[in-house]
């Protein structure tokens, strides 16, 4: 077997400009520490962007997403086995800046997306969007992407963007990819690497309890409340597990009430397991995607 061809690193807008100048491009943004889930979504973008496109993957850890209080400092970081896990998956070109050019002297703007932005990851995350839906809207600029990829594992995040780029008129499609997880369910995170083997194996309880809650749906609840119930008990006397939210939503992201064989129907948690902060969805009928 050949080895495959590491991606191109470029680290200026003015580079990624010239590179994507008449071609095709097919985009995945990332904060790196690239893993199974990445790369998914990397082989969607190359079968996406067909032979003569490009496929661009970024590698950038945006500061402005994170709190004052959370994990920017200590996010993993690797760059040599991204550039590895990249070329393995189709990618030609990885786009790393630095946050001085990102975010230079005197920086003063930002994106907000009203109404999805505020409940969940909005909510126990205040600012975390306005993070995302900007440095994002940067990226799309820089790269002018005709097709960008997110992974479903963002639920609330993917609801974001979609809507930025409709309200702003950013000209790119969007595609959602569904979640890539372990043997044991647990979705795939580069923040999984805060955790040893064994608290990996008992985080899988966060998916044990999206399915309980999709079970429910598919044996025909439809009632909130005990949707939720279903989930809440799967994840009861867990210990090391202290729970942020488990919820049901609409496709809009913030009707509560099912309206029944909506595709959109989703079930999101939000838990800290040994410290970390973890979020999974699963759609609650996976027949009717
Ligand atoms: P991140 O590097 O965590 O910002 O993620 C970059 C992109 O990869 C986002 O669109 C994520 O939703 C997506 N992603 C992360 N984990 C997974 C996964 N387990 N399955 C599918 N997509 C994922």
């Amino acid at each position: 077997m050949t080895a495959a061809v590491r991606p191109q690193v470029l680290v200026t807008p003015a580079e990624v400009r010239r590179r994507v100048a008449g071609r095709r491009v097919a985009f995945v943004p990332t904060m790196g520490y690239l893993h199974e889930g990445h790369a998914t979504l990397i082989r969607a973008a190359r079968e996406a962007a067909g032979p003569d496109g490009l496929v661009v993957v970024s590698v950038f850890v945006n500061p402005m997403q994170f709190g004052p209080n959370e994990d920017l400092s200590r996010y993993p970081r690797d760059l040599d086995r991204d550039l590895t896990v990249a070329g393995e998956a189709g990618a030609d070109v990885l786009f790393h800046p630095e946050v001085s050019t990102m975010y230079p002297e005197g920086y003063s703007t930002s994106v907000t997306v009203q109404g999805v932005s505020d409940g969940l990851d909005g909510a126990a995350r205040p600012g975390h969007f306005t993070g995302v839906a900007t440095v994002v809207l940067k990226l799309l600029h820089l790269v002018r992407p005709d097709v960008a990829l997110f992974g479903e594992k963002d639920w609330q995040q993917l609801a974001v963007i979609r809507r930025m780029v409709r309200d702003l008129n950013v000209g790119v499609e969007i595609r959602g990819v569904p979640t890539v997880r372990a043997p044991s369910g647990l979705a795939l995170s580069s923040r999984n690497s805060y955790l040893t083997a064994e608290e990996q194996a008992r985080a899988a309880v966060l998916s044990r309890a999206l399915s309980a809650v999709q079970a429910a749906y598919l044996a025909g609840e439809r009632a909130t409340a005990a949707l939720e119930t279903a989930g809440r008990a799967v994840l009861a006397g867990e210990a090391g597990l202290s729970l942020d939210y488990l919820t049901v939503v609409g496709g809009d992201m913030q009707t509560r009430e099912m309206v029944d064989n909506d595709p959109m129907n989703r079930v999101l948690v939000a838990a800290r397991l040994f410290g970390v902060r973890l979020i999974d969805n699963m759609p609650l009928d996976p027949g009717a995607a």
